[in-house]
């Protein structure tokens, strides 16, 4: 139960974070109705259980409901056992999981058992909506308001014609579950206090399993059947679920039939979900369908600046505009990213500083610049000023070459996370105050010329792309 508390957790907050605060965290054991978890220092205690305090106990609800409370303290750590491999471990029983779904309910009895046993059919279908979910943190901008105008239309007045099903779709860590729970908190919240079920589509199946096992489907139809909004999250975890798609079209017809509200989300559009059955998806498409796109450069800004100020740190402009430029992937790791940032401030009790993050989020950049090498700068530059790439590493001091050398090192500081020796080794071995000195020179000249600032952007635009 630990093993899969732990995978759920790191899928829920995402690689950097687990990594940052999870990764040393180990169980001690259950004493009484209390699952006592242990890290090797007293912040870290403070950092797990303040933030995923919450999520802790409730994933351990679900996997035992004897445990109620969870202790976290700490502790000495055991040297690490099988489950501390977890880097080999997790995708294994996450490929587990999956191939347990794919062979379906009915023919493997063992294998699900474990699930089966603790889910009550009958029992309140909701999963716990995370506090952080809501409107009120949501940033819109561009990629995402048409998916936030549909969900705020869609929690004022649900089963509007038109707007039902919602289905929102987006790549991974772009807020989607964020809008659902915004959803429904803001319905749950409501005065007329509608009866709203939240789950992920893997939780679906799990109860449905259960209910076929112990043969109690028609509480489960029932239970399901009288809710006044039903939310699916992650409906791409039905593929290949030929049982629990089947269901769930069942579940879905007969609600939006009685005139409630159905919300759904998935990685991709109804269209390009492949392996859901043609008539699910053509019922999926026909309401209202909002995409939330790839977060853009003034999202990011946006975003990065209202975390700082909910967590009431100081976070330079330049720092907040050097992460938005760097961190792309999605908003997860964004936020993985000023979290860390956050703590370390905390920790050490020192301001945030451009070279500070610079340092403590060296291993997150690097794996962000793997795109852009200092050969690509070279070249693109090489080009763009006309001169030849041999020029970059040659001891030729002649401004024509000189320039677009400087440009190029900037360039390579700003894009990759390489260290300033690393970049001047690259250079024609030249020495890290020539890097240093090329860098502020560049900076300084870009500040009293507005065209040549503007010719540095454009091959930082091009780079990037
Ligand atoms: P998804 O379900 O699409 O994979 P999530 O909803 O779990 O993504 O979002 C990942 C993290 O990013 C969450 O912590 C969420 O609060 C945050 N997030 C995503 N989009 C936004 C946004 N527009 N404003 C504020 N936070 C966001
Ligand atoms: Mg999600």
């Amino acid at each position: 139960a630990w093993a899969r508390i732990r995978g759920r957790l790191r899928e829920e907050v995402g690689e950097v974070e687990y990594r940052t605060w999870l990764r040393q965290m180990t169980l001690a054991g259950i004493e009484g109705d209390e699952a006592v978890v242990v890290l090797p220092t007293r912040f870290l205690c403070d950092w797990v259980r303040s933030h995923y305090g919450d999520r802790l106990r409730a994933l351990w609800q679900q996997e035992n409901a004897a445990v109620r409370r969870v202790e976290v303290r700490v502790g000495p750590q055991r040297p690490a056992p099988a489950e501390d491999g977890e880097e080999a471990a997790a995708p294994t029983r996450e490929t587990a999981t999956r191939r347990k779904g794919l062979a379906e309910p009915l023919a493997d009895r063992s294998s699900t058992a474990g699930t089966a046993r603790s889910a009550d059919p009958r029992g309140d279908w909701s999963a716990p909506l995370d506090p952080r979910f809501t409107f009120d943190t949501f940033v819109v901008g561009k990629p995402n308001e048409f998916a936030h105008a549909c969900a705020r239309r869609v929690a004022e007045r649900p089963a509007t014609p038109g707007f039902n099903p919602l289905f929102l779709y987006g790549g991974v860590g772009l807020g989607k579950t964020h809008l659902m729970h915004a959803i429904a908190w803001a319905i749950r919240g409501g005065e007329n206090g509608r009866n709203v079920a939240y789950m992920s589509a893997e939780k679906f199946m799990y109860r449905f399993i259960a209910a076929l096992r112990s043969q109690s489907t028609m509480e489960f139809k029932e239970s399901l059947r009288s809710v006044d909004v039903l939310m699916v999250d992650d409906l791409q975890f039905l593929i290949g679920k030929d049982n629990t798609q089947e269901e769930f079209f069942h579940t879905f017809n007969a609600l939006v039939d009685a005139g409630k509200q159905i919300v759904v989300s998935a990685d991709k559009s109804p269209s390009d979900l492949n392996g859901l059955e043609d008539r699910l998806r053509t019922r999926l498409g026909c309401g209202m369908v909002a995409d939330i796109h790839a977060t853009t450069y003034e999202l990011r800004l946006s975003i990065l600046q209202a975390k700082a100020a909910a967590a009431g740190v100081d976070v330079p402009n330049g720092v907040i505009e050097f992460l938005a430029h760097k961190i792309t992937s999605n908003v997860r790791e964004l936020e993985g990213a000023l979290n860390r940032l956050i703590a370390h401030a905390n920790l050490f009790g020192r301001a945030v500083t451009l070279d500070g993050a610079q340092e403590v989020l060296h291993d997150i950049l690097r794996a962000h610049d793997r795109r852009v090498t200092i050969e690509e700068i070279q070249r693109k530059v090489a080009e763009h000023y006309n001169i030849r790439l041999t020029d970059m590493s040659s001891a030729r001091r002649a401004r024509a070459v000189a320039r677009p050398r400087q440009v190029a090192m900037y360039l390579a500081k700003q894009l990759t996370s390489r260290s300033l020796p690393e970049i001047g080794r690259r250079f024609g071995n030249r020495d890290h105050t020539t890097v240093m000195h090329a860098v502020s020179r560049i900076a300084e000249l870009m500040q009293a010329d507005a065209a040549f600032a503007e010719d540095v952007e454009l091959l930082r635009r091009m780079l990037e792309t």
